[in-house]
């Protein structure tokens, strides 16, 4: 199998059907896990507005937490790609707000990813460095570069354990990202630091977006792993 497709399979779950990965090693890093329900006889009262729970004011779940709400807290219905459900689902408030600000990296942040920037990889101080193609693989786990003289290993998204943005100002005394440093660890579990710095010419905005999005992607792996 090619890795530019995912194989994938239909699942159901109590909180609707899900388009996931055949093998779970192919899965994105952007994926969240579902949570466990709040079971009905533990929850009263709503966990947001704190009303009563009773015959005519029933409970939802929210998809995403898991929680317990009265319908009038938890009545926004949302995609919700990073859990793979097929069909919008039910969100508490919270929730709904995270899931929105999410959904743009999906929409928008994905695609820049995807597509690549032309950067310059400073192997050492000294030198300027060989110009690569990086971008996100299609199967969104790692980091690939595509050079025509030297190779550098891909870099798996769960890998990364830091992005530091370098920004200069342009013409007009804006500051904007100019290059990142990437500490991850490499293979052998060894933590390296690769430099990149945007390449001059006509692809440089789109080297630009590319490291915006590059970051709004490592907070999204980053924040759900220190909260797991
Ligand atoms: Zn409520
Ligand atoms: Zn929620």
């Amino acid at each position: 199998m090619s890795s530019n497709t995912v194989e994938k399979k239909l699942v159901k779950s109590n909180s609707g059907l899900r388009m996931v990965a055949k093998n779970d090693f192919e899965s994105s890093p952007f994926l969240l896990d579902e949570p466990p329900w709040v079971p009905d006889e533990k929850c009263e009262q709503c966990m947001q507005c704190g009303n009563k729970f009773e015959l005519f004011k029933r409970r939802h779940h929210c998809r995403r937490c898991g929680r317990c709400f009265c319908k009038d807290c938890c009545d926004e219905l949302l995609p919700l790609p990073r859990m793979c459900f097929v069909d919008p689902v039910r969100l508490c408030r919270y929730c709904a707000n995270i899931t929105r600000k999410e959904n743009d990296f999906f929409e928008t942040h994905l695609k820049v990813l995807l597509d690549g920037g032309i950067f310059i990889i400073q192997e050492s101080k000294e030198s300027k460095g060989p110009i690569y193609l990086c971008k996100l693989s299609p199967d969104q786990r790692t980091i690939i570069f595509e050079g025509q003289v030297s190779t550098i290993d891909p870099i798996l998204v769960q890998h990364i354990e830091s992005l530091q943005i370098l920004a200069c100002p342009d013409a007009l005394g804006n500051n904007v990202a100019s290059g990142l440093a990437m500490k991850y660890r490499d293979k052998l579990g060894d933590i390296q630091v690769l430099k990149m710095s945007v390449a001059a010419g006509p692809e440089k905005k789109q080297a630009q977006n590319w490291i915006l999005a590059l970051q709004k992607a490592f907070r999204m792996v980053y924040e759900s792993r220190v909260s797991s």
